[in-house]
């Protein structure tokens, strides 16, 4: 497993991604290293992408809030053989679904370089919001504390979790 920090990820030329007149608020300010999640002033739903109307209640009464930066791991997957060939660069990395606080949830890379060594992120993982350069972009990629909040620390692995999360066969 290679432990990688954000510093890796400045020279990679990736396809950009493609602000929307929903979105560009949230990656403006993600260029500023603030992550921000889409509330909505009716009702409070966060949502995870940027949309016109709230998920929950439909109203547009939709704001961009700063987030907390902190997250819980939902699931993950260990990517070998990315879909864009630029990303081999830093092959093999994770990809994430992570639970920001607010409640809204976001697929994200995943930084395990401060995990001990052989620790693959698991569910339930913190994870806290690092802003990565890459090439010419500002994305909002997760450090995996290898913490879990609200749980007692465990020796060892986690039966149910790692049959049902871990997405690639074990090395
Ligand atoms: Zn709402």
């Amino acid at each position: 497993m290679s432990l990688r920090g954000e510093r890796a990820y400045a020279d990679l030329s990736v396809a950009p991604p493609t602000p929307t007149a929903e979105s560009r608020p949230w990656w403006d300010a993600l260029r500023a290293g603030r992550l921000t999640v889409q509330t909505c002033g009716a009702c409070g739903t966060a949502q995870g992408y940027p949309r016109t109307r709230c998920v929950r209640c439909w109203s547009a009464e939709l704001s961009f809030v700063e987030a907390t930066g902190r997250a819980e791991l939902v699931t993950h997957s260990e990517v070998h053989r990315p879909g864009q060939a630029s990303w081999g660069a830093v092959t093999p990395y994770y990809v994430g679904l992570v639970r920001l606080e607010e409640g809204a949830t976001l697929l994200t890379h995943l930084l395990t370089d401060v995990l001990p060594e052989g620790r693959r992120p698991r569910v339930g993982d913190r994870c806290d919001v690092v802003p990565v350069q890459v090439g010419e972009w500002v994305l909002p990629f997760f450090r995996v504390a290898g913490v879990r909040p609200g749980l007692p620390v465990r020796d060892g692995h986690d039966a149910v979790e790692s049959t049902v999360t871990d997405l690639v066969p074990p090395e």
